[in-house]
C-alpha cells in the first residue's frame, strides 16, 4: 500500500518528548525519520517500524544530518514537518561550570536547530508548504537560577524561531514553537553539578514531585501540525498546573 502521508523528521527521538512525538505520529500513520545519537534506543520504542527510518545522528553535525534527511526524502518524499526537539540541559552555576558544558548546550540547542532548519527550509519555501516546530522551554523567555547557559540557548531558540517565521511567513511556511515547563524525561540525568540538581529536585517537590507528562507535549506538537497550513499556531507554552514559575 502506498503511503499518502508526508514525511516527518524528529530529532532527539530516543527519549522524552521526542519519543512521545514519534509514538503519536506513528499511530497516525506518518512515515518518519527518527534521529538520535542512541539509535538502539529508538529501535526499542514500541512503534510500527514499517514506515520508519532510524539514523544515529548528532544534530551538531550538519553534514550527517543532511545525509540522513536526504536518504529519508528519497524514500518518502520531501519533509513536511521537522520537529527540532533534540536538546540538553546541563544545570550549573556559571561561576563554577565547565565552559565545555555551555558549548555543548549552545551547539546542540541552538546550532542543532539552525542546522536542521537550513536543510529542509529551502524546499518548503519553494513549494509553499511545510512546518518546523522548535522545542524551546519556559526558560526561553524567563530566567531560572543555575540555568544561565541553558536559558541563553533557549532564548536563542525563541529568537531564531520568530526571526525565521517572519522571513518565510509569506511563503506559506509555518515556524512554530513549543515551550514546556519541567517535564518527566531524561533531561536531568546529564546534569553534573550536584548542588544545582539538588536545588532543581527541591523545586520539583514544590509541585508535588511530578511535572509534565511528555504525552501532553506530544499532543501539543500534533495539534499545531494538524491545523490547516494557512493557520500558524506560533507558540504554545505549557507546564504542570502546579509549576508556579
Ligand atoms: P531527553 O533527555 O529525554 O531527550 C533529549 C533528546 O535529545 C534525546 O533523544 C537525545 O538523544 C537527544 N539529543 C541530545 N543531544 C543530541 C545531539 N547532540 N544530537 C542528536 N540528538 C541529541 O529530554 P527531553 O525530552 O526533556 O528534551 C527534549 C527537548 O525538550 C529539549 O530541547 C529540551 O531542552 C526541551 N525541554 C525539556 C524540558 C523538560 O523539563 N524535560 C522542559 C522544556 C524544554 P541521544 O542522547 O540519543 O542523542
Amino acid at each position: 500500500m502506498t503511503n499518502t502521508k508526508p514525511l516527518i523528521v524528529i530529532t532527539g527521538a530516543s527519549s522524552g518528548f521526542g519519543a512521545e512525538d514519534a509514538k503519536l505520529f506513528n499511530a497516525a500513520g506518518y512515515p518518519m525519520l527518527l534521529l538520535g545519537r542512541r539509535d538502539e534506543k529508538i529501535r526499542d520504542l514500541p512503534l510500527n517500524f514499517d514506515n520508519i527510518m532510524v539514523a544515529a545522528v548528532d544534530v551538531t553535525d550538519q553534514e550527517a544530518l543532511a545525509d540522513a534527511i536526504h536518504a529519508a526524502e528519497a524514500k518518502y518524499g520531501e519533509t513536511d514537518l521537522l520537529i527540532n526537539n533534540a536538546g540538553v540541559m546541563l544545570l550549573g552555576n556559571v561561576q563554577r561550570q565547565d565552559p565545555k558544558e555551555w558549548q555543548t548546550m549552545l551547539d546542540t540547542n541552538v546550532m542543532g536547530v539552525l542546522n536542521g532548519t537550513q536543510i529542509v527550509l529551502p524546499a518548503m519555501v519553494k513549494r509553499h508548504h511545510g512546518t518546523i516546530i522548535n522545542m524551546s522551554s519556559i526558560a526561553g523567555f524567563k530566567a531560572f537560577a543555575n540555568h544561565a547557559a541553558y536559558v541563553a540557548s533557549k532564548f536563542g531558540v525563541h529568537g531564531l524561531s520568530e526571526t525565521i517565521r517572519q522571513e518565510v511567513a509569506n511563503d506559506n511556511v509555518r515556524i512554530s514553537l513549543v515551550a514546556p515547563g519541567a517535564g518527566e524525561t531524561e533531561l536531568l540525568t546529564h546534569v553534573t553539578d550536584a548542588a544545582a540538581l539538588k536545588d532543581y529536585q527541591a523545586w520539583k517537590e514544590t509541585m508535588g514531585g511530578l511535572t509534565l507528562d511528555p504525552k501532553y507535549v506530544a499532543q501539543t506538537v500534533k495539534f499545531i501540525y494538524d491545523m490547516p497550513q494557512d493557520v500558524n499556531v506560533r507558540e504554545i507554552d505549557l507546564a504542570a498546573t502546579r509549576q508556579d514559575s
